[in-house]
């Protein structure tokens, strides 16, 4: 370590240029032979690794091996605390509205979990959720997410006369359990709410690792009157002809090409693209992560059908997602 601090003092010294005093910060990633890798493309993307990892912590040296064990650690730690905040519920739903393109009214929403820990404070599901679902509680934890989700959205129908489509995301883990179908056959009964409320989301993911068996469970979803929504998508890996089997019925555009649309290099834009593909597909378009005047101007320009995302709300708890009812939204 005393070696590594000694390039970057030297590094850092300063030196003139055209008269003009510049200093250079450096981040160094560390691999070592033989624990970190055996061959030399492992060693530099270890290395590579841990230097963006001391890049975004503004830490200066990082060594692959004490992040990975660290990284391992959190996860240890989190699924401990996982199993313990399925027991006492200490989850909760918010609900962001996805909105009519043309009438700038909310039409659904898609609930969104939340988990707030007594000592951790706020935990992002992109985080817990990957562990959730390499220790299997997403089981549990998904199913809580349903039954609240559909409960939820059967009182605003019930007794708010709305009738709002509630998406929910549900991983690959769920949908391979055998008795999925039929749980949540039971759920929408036992809450009284219409099936055609309800939309879950997936991602390219399932269909890669899912094939042909996920073929009959979504048809027997959509003969139910469920809708399916391909999430995330662009982002994953499945092929064209793939998806036309799969006969989903809403796409719902990645932030990743919202984010990068620009005005001034609106020709790059896959967006129009992609909503070209969705429509051709049959598919309703959606896209998420709108945070923009701007950006929903072009996706209006182009035929989106419907946005989501901070311009017009971000995830609301159910309390105050009521207060946008039957309003028309300004983004
Ligand atoms: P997702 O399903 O793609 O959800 C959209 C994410 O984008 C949400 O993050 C949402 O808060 C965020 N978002 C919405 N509008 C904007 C915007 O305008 N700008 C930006 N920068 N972000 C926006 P969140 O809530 O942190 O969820 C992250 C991911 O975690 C979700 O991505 C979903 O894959 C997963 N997730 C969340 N809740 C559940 C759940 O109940 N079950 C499962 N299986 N996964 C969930
Ligand atoms: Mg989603
Ligand atoms: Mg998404």
């Amino acid at each position: 370590r005393d070696d590594l601090r000694k390039i970057q003092r030297l590094i850092s010294e300063p030196y003139t240029l055209d008269q003009e005093e510049f200093h250079l910060t450096s981040s160094i990633g560390v691999a070592l032979y033989p624990q970190d890798g055996t061959t030399s493309e492992e060693l530099i993307r270890h290395a590579d690794m841990a230097m963006y990892k001391a890049k975004s912590m503004e830490r200066g040296i990082v060594f692959y091996y004490e992040e990975h064990s660290n990284q391992v650690s959190r996860e240890m730690l989190l699924e401990q605390l996982l199993h313990k905040a399925v027991v006492d519920e200490e989850f909760d739903l918010h609900y962001q509205p996805k909105v009519d393109i043309l009438t700038e009214k909310m039409t659904g929403t898609e609930a969104l979990i939340r988990w707030n820990h007594p000592e951790l404070g706020n935990i992002s599901p992109a985080e817990f959720i990957p562990v959730a679902e390499r220790s299997r509680l997403i089981i549990p934890l998904g199913n809580w997410v349903l039954k609240k989700a559909v409960e939820q959205n059967a009182k605003w129908y019930r007794e708010s006369g709305q009738s709002l489509i509630i998406a929910v995301n549900v991983s690959p883990v769920q949908l391979k359990q055998s008795s999925f179908v039929n749980n949540l056959a039971k759920t929408i009964q036992e809450t009284g709410m219409p099936p055609e409320l309800l939309e879950l989301e997936i991602t390219e993911r399932v269909a890669i690792d899912y094939g042909t068996e996920l073929l009959d469970k979504l048809q027997s979803l959509q003969r139910m009157g469920v809708k399916i929504s391909l999430d995330d998508f662009g982002t994953g890996y499945s092929s064209l002809n793939y998806l036309r089997s799969f006969g989903m019925d809403t796409l719902k555009i990645d932030r990743i090409f919202v984010c990068d649309y620009s005005k001034d290099h609106e020709e790059k834009s896959l967006i129009p693209g992609i909503i070209a593909i969705g429509h051709a597909l049959g598919m309703k378009v959606i896209a998420e992560g709108v945070e923009s005047r701007e950006q929903v101007e072009f996706l209006r320009a182009k035929g989106c059908d419907a946005v989501q995302g901070f311009v017009y709300s971000r995830p609301l708890p159910a309390a105050e997602l009521e207060k946008l009812f039957d309003k028309k939204l300004t983004g």
